[in-house]
């Protein structure tokens, strides 16, 4: 048996940049009449209702649509549950940034205090040509609109952390703390960072400078996911004009995930009944793109989820990635997390195929005295 790694051992895991929290959410961020508002309502054609969350008020520009996941459908076959709560992602749909929008410009502001609330962005991206549909700055060019909004985001950035810098150095002419000292060092940084031109969620960050970042909740910080809107032939053909310059500038500037998409298909498709749009997917040799969003979207802004399953309910919780597994126990009830002794868990591939759960403890037991220890299956 090869020695355990013992806990001095285990990499130390860097925290992530953004909120400590299960209550995540992105938003929907891009130019005027590239195509936000009407991704936003098919995606609200898919939204759980409203009253499924009777402790919390939905707005009219949130959605929050379920993940699809197979396992939760067969776990839902399975147990047959008398109630069954998948796991959602909230999307916020937020009106269109112009340039100019950190001075203001185009309720600039407004719109900028939005993203700040959200914990991630989708970008959604004009590369369909249309001359009925007029751009703000008169013709379709992503790059370009890639470098106005990134700009935006990291313009309003710098604002921010001048008057952190100036705050910083008031505090610390009437007191000689050592923490303001550290801090004020670590906004330099920063500072310095944004005005080189480049985003925060790109910089090598110490843990000590994460935990200060994550006090800030900077726009250039949040994680993006780029949604390239095209016309309904490129996206069956795999092929736009604009696609290969977009992808050589996000991987210059971080790259994140692209996914083309199609809006006008994407409003064809939710308008007909389920059994027609599938119809039509076929004889196209189409696909809808809306569950490659939801599932990029929600692992981007670090959400993951577990199951609790039973006749009762079964259930998707979740939570944050590096959420120990007391904190995962707190997710379900508070007292689980200050009684916590230990969580009895099992991969669903176990439960899939030993059939039941007896099964799947019997053949840990199993594991356990043929000496290989229970790390590579539980
Ligand atoms: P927003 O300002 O970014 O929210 O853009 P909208 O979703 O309101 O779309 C602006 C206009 O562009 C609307 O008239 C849409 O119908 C149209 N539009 C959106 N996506 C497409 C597309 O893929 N192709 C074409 N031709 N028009 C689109």
């Amino acid at each position: 048996m090869p020695p355990k790694a013992s806990k001095k051992d285990a990499p130390v895991e860097r925290p992530i940049l953004g909120r400590f929290s299960s209550h995540l959410k992105i938003g929907i961020v891009g130019l005027p009449n590239v195509g936000k508002s009407t991704l936003f309502n098919t995606l609200t054609k898919l939204s759980i209702p409203a009253e499924n969350f009777p402790f919390c008020t939905v707005q009219p520009n949130e959605a929050r649509v379920n993940i699809p996941d197979e396992r939760f459908e067969w776990l839902c076959q399975f147990y047959k549950p008398k109630s069954e709560v998948p796991a959602f992602l909230e999307i916020h749909d937020i009106a269109g940034l112009v340039k100019g929008a950190h001075e203001g410009q185009g309720l600039g502001n407004q719109f900028l205090s939005h993203i700040r609330a959200v914990d991630g962005i989708f970008h959604v991206l004009r590369a369909f040509e249309d001359p009925e549909i007029i751009h703000v700055d008169d013709s379709v060019d992503p790059v370009r609109d890639l470098e106005v909004i990134t700009e935006e985001l990291r313009l309003k950035d710098i604002e921010f952390m001048e008057g952190k810098v100036e705050d910083l150095e008031k505090s610390m002419k009437r007191s000689n703390d050592k923490q303001l000292k550290l801090e004020h060092e670590c906004c330099e940084k920063i500072q310095a960072w944004l005005k080189a031109g480049k985003d925060v969620r790109l910089g090598d960050w110490s843990a000590a400078d994460i935990v200060i970042l994550n006090t800030f909740q900077l726009l250039s910080a949040k994680p993006i996911v780029y949604l390239v809107n095209m016309n309904e032939k490129d996206y069956q053909r795999k092929k736009n004009k604009f696609l290969p310059k977009i992808h050589a500038w996000v991987q210059e500037h971080g790259g994140e995930p692209i996914i083309p998409f199609s809006c006008s298909l994407e409003r064809t498709l939710a308008d007909l009944p389920a059994d027609e749009a599938a119809k039509y997917c076929e004889e196209n040799k189409l696909q809808s793109a809306l569950t490659k969003i939801i599932k990029t979207g929600f692992s981007a802004i670090n959400l993951i989820y577990f199951f609790t399953a039973g006749p009762d309910e079964v259930k998707c919780w979740q939570i944050r990635r590096q959420t120990k597994a007391p904190q995962a126990a707190g997710a379900i009830h508070t007292d689980f997390e200050r009684g916590f002794i230990c969580a009895e868990v099992m991969k669903f591939e176990d439960l899939k195929e030993l059939g039941n759960e007896p099964a799947v403890k019997v053949d840990r037991v199993l594991y356990k005295k043929c000496g290989e220890g229970p790390g590579d299956r539980i």
